[in-house]
């Protein structure tokens, strides 16, 4: 029994090689673990459940769909791309959002499931910009817009976060070391997983004398890759755009 851990996708029409890579890895290698966890940001973007229309958003939609029909159990979390996935999207897929952050039992280990953003607590503008469209009145204002608009508004955003990065120090994108300890202790010292960063890693951390396990997750950009987790512990995988 293993499952399996993906984040930091960001499944969109126009990156095929990924789609194709995601399609093996739901076909191929998914289908054998008792559950497959999403961690956020599995989309480019939502603009909202009636974006299901779009065929792309269908077409991944039916293979979770699939994958959930053939016994793997399927869980979600937001990711700061795609946190307006709601019922709609649930029912279509098969799959369980969680709350960020859930802590599980895994295998007998306690282990803190994470997005990864609210880790990087020294990027103030963020955080102000997460609090804001986390807040469920300005979800339900954006929302009531035409998704026509919902859609535009989002791509000038991206292009604005896009220069804003290029500019940011990378430490600022990182986790924050005192806000990844303080969760690891709110928590009870288990381990943790997490993406959003792209900066795949196995960490660990020595907190009140307690050591904790940290996977940082890898993004599905120049290749894919996912984290098995068994009894026996964690080991990251790579996947390669040439094996499909
Ligand atoms: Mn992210």
């Amino acid at each position: 029994m293993h499952s399996l851990f993906i984040s930091d996708l960001h499944l969109c029409p126009t990156r095929p090689a990924i789609n194709a890579l995601f399609e093996h890895f739901i076909r191929d290698i998914a289908p054998q673990a008792e559950a497959l966890y999403i961690l956020g940001d599995f989309f480019e973007y939502w603009a909202g459940d009636d974006d299901l229309i779009e065929p792309f958003h269908t077409a991944i939609a039916q293979q979770l769909s699939a994958l959930a029909a053939s016994g793997t159990r399927l869980f979600l979390m937001h990711g700061n791309r795609d946190f307006l996935i709601g019922e709609a999207f649930q029912r279509a897929a098969h799959i369980t959002l969680l709350p960020d952050p859930t802590l599980i039992d895994l295998y007998g280990q306690p282990t803190l499931l994470m997005h990864g953003d609210t880790l990087c607590s020294d990027d103030v503008e963020y955080q102000a910009f997460r609090s804001q469209v986390r807040n469920p009145d300005w979800q339900q204002q954006f929302l009531a817009t035409p998704l026509a608009t919902r859609k535009a508004q989002i791509e000038a955003l991206r292009q604005r976060s896009e220069q804003e990065k290029s500019s940011k120090a990378a430490e600022i994108m990182d986790v924050n070391a005192t806000t990844v300890e303080n969760v690891l202790r709110e928590y009870g010292y288990p381990r943790l997983i997490h993406g959003h960063t792209h900066r795949p890693a196995r960490h660990v951390h020595t907190v009140d004398g307690k050591t904790c396990e940290r996977w940082v997750l890898t993004d599905w950009y120049a290749s894919g890759g996912y984290l098995r987790c068994d009894a026996a512990g964690c080991v990251a995988q790579l996947l390669n755009i040439s094996e499909t």
